[in-house]
């Protein structure tokens, strides 16, 4: 009864009772390997994945998006919403097996685990199987992400690198060069157009029917042959 009055009184005065996680996450204080501000699934409280399908390291690409929606976000609590939003799109409203992205970065300058190194991401279709997908949380069609926010992206992708999960050879490119859309924005594309790695082939999706890097299946797809794609 007293026990039951103190949390009445402890409401009262505006304290509140959160539900425990449904899974106790023992990586709240996870060590990672990176030098800039790295934020684990667990921590943005990820829902567990439908489905998993290994990804084949290290990749010869790195994509770059925009979330377009959700907007910019600039604090960590922002981010960590945006990051739930996307993997609820994903998941519910695409069906997907988890969000789209094997990484994304906020405004608050720190990357966000998606589906990670080592999982196939589901962000660029027909390419997913040679590339990561970074995601650049906001909308960069007419201005650019701050420089703290571009400046992890180029960590994580030379973390990647270190890592062996992307090659040292490494191409850069916008999602646009390998699909109908004007993801990751002009001003971010422009912005990544300098960077070092940066590829402007391919250029269009009917280029990929001319790189060796994508597997014969996915071409067949591509040439409306064959359904099966990841
Ligand atoms: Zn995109």
């Amino acid at each position: 009864m007293y026990f039951l009055l103190t949390i009445s009184f402890l409401k009262f005065v505006g304290v509140t009772f959160a539900a425990p996680p449904l899974v106790e996450y023992p990586s709240k204080n996870e060590v990672t390997p990176y030098n800039f501000p790295f934020v684990t699934r667990s921590q943005w409280n990820a829902r567990a994945p439908k489905q998993m399908l290994p990804l084949t390291t290290p990749v010869p690409y790195v994509v770059i998006h925009h979330s377009y929606t959700p907007g910019a976000c600039a604090t960590r609590p922002e981010c960590i919403k945006a990051m739930q939003s996307m993997q609820n799109f994903h998941m519910d409203d695409r069906d997907w097996w988890d969000i789209g992205y094997n990484y994304a970065v906020g405004g608050d300058g720190a990357a966000y685990e998606g589906r990670g190194w080592d999982s196939l991401g589901a962000h660029a279709l027909h390419f997913n199987s040679i590339s990561i997908g970074i995601c650049v949380i906001g909308d960069w069609r007419f201005q650019l992400p701050p420089a703290q926010q571009l400046k992890t992206v180029q960590s994580l992708i030379a973390a990647g690198v270190k890592l062996g999960r992307i090659s040292s050879e490494y191409k850069l490119i916008g999602h646009r060069q390998v699909r109908d859309t004007e993801c990751p924005g002009d001003a971010l594309f422009n912005e990544i157009k300098k960077w070092d790695k940066y590829a402007d082939y391919p250029s269009c999706r009917d280029d990929l029917l001319s790189m060796p890097e994508v597997p014969e299946k996915t071409k067949d797809v591509i040439r409306g042959n064959s359904t099966y794609d990841f």
